[in-house]
């Protein structure tokens, strides 16, 4: 079940709040094609011979930017390199503005089978607060259009906690989204992360800061509006109608092994994580000699513990004691179990036969009740 993420770093403009890795100067991006396809080829043997990839993921920045023949390379690169099942997931991620009819064909024949499309509101002010590059006319048209090519497994991005998102606004985003007849939904708090725009101008008085309080309500809106419009919350941030699960999300819950390719993208091969530079001009320039820089950390088994307890917890599936027991020993089982204790009398964690699972209340402090859970307490 291993899967690649390839990360496409340019963006159009640039997001208020984003604090991923992009560049909004596309003067790069065929010397960065060219490195990428250097990158696959150097990385064709990350995996153990024989392994099955069943997912690929297209993150970014905006992968929509990328034309017809940037991406058929780099899927014949990938064919070339990797064993790739025929019943792959391939996502890709793209900009609304970017999904003309000839663009939705183009991703269609070159493989794409699920897109995620970054919606984040169906309200023009709060798109131009946020600094999108697109309107709700375009992301509702968008949808409708790559349905009509045949587009079976769509996933829109939403952010909620705005300060221009009221509550009204919020329930009606929901509903619009339901009724675009998608089968998956994203739907992340809005964070002020150091860096950013938004950052800047919260510090300098020129936006309204973000209100916790109000992420919270809008969080249990959430809850209850997508129980009714059925989708199932299988993560903290993500929804799907029964079986639309991303898959290739669900691998980095699982910890199964992983392959980034790109600019700060991160591997993970079972022990290992890795993550290459994040800045386009050295990513080239090292390919261009035949190398990837990158930084390694090896996991310790409290790293392990502690990632597998964070990630295991924010999904509906929970945390397993059995396979605690079994990878870090019996003692780290009782020690999770005896940290949760209190959670459980409180009704924020629910005890199902070996499982811990986040109740709708203990889904608000998802983060504190892991670090409670964690070996080595931050
Ligand atoms: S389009 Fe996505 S990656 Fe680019 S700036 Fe906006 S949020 Fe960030």
């Amino acid at each position: 079940m291993a899967g690649i993420y390839i990360h496409i770093p340019f963006c159009t403009k640039a997001c208020n709040y984003c604090d991923f890795h992009f560049s909004t100067s596309l003067n790069n991006k065929t010397a960065f094609v060219e490195a990428l396809l250097k990158e696959i080829s150097i990385q064709k043997n990350y995996f153990p011979e024989g392994e099955i990839i069943s997912t690929v993921y297209f993150g970014g920045g905006t992968p929509s930017l990328l034309t017809a023949q940037e991406l058929g390379a780099i899927f014949k690169s990938l064919y070339k390199s990797f064993k790739i099942s025929d019943s792959a997931e391939i996502t890709l991620e793209a900009n609304p503005d970017d999904l003309s009819a000839e663009k939705l064909t183009e991703l269609k024949s070159a493989g794409v089978n699920r897109l995620s499309i970054g919606v984040q509101s169906f309200y023009d002010e709060d798109l131009l607060w946020m600094n999108r590059a697109h309107s709700s006319a375009e992301a509702i048209a968008a949808i409708k259009n790559a349905q009509a090519q045949g587009f079976d497994n769509i996933t829109i991005d939403l952010i909620y906690g705005v300060p221009t998102l009221t509550e009204h606004k919020w329930r009606n985003n929901l509903q619009i989204a339901f009724a675009l007849d998608i089968q998956h939904i994203s739907a992340y708090c809005l964070t002020v992360e150091k860096g950013t725009a938004l950052y800047h101008d919260i510090s300098r008085n020129k936006s309204a800061n973000v209100d916790e309080d109000q992420g919270a309500e809008q969080f249990e809106i959430m809850l209850e509006a997508m129980k009714n419009g059925g989708f199932v919350q299988y993560e903290i941030s993500n929804f799907c109608k029964p079986g639309w699960h991303s898959r290739h999300n669900s691998n980095y819950w699982l910890k199964e092994k992983y392959l980034g390719l790109g600019p700060s993208a991160h591997s993970f091969n079972g022990f290992e994580r890795k993550w290459n530079i994040a800045n386009n001009a050295v990513y080239i320039r090292s390919l261009n000699e035949g190398l990837i820089k990158d930084e390694k950390e090896v996991l310790t088994d409290h790293q392990q513990y502690n990632e597998y307890v964070m990630t295991s917890l924010r999904t509906m599936w929970g945390t397993d004691l059995m396979e605690i027991g079994q990878r870090f020993g019996k003692e780290a089982m009782n020690n999770c179990l005896k940290d949760a204790e209190k959670y459980i009398s409180s009704g924020d964690l629910i005890k199902k036969e070996n499982k811990l699972i986040l109740s709708d209340k203990g889904k608000l402090i998802a983060d504190r009740i892991a670090a409670d859970l964690f070996i080595e307490k931050n």
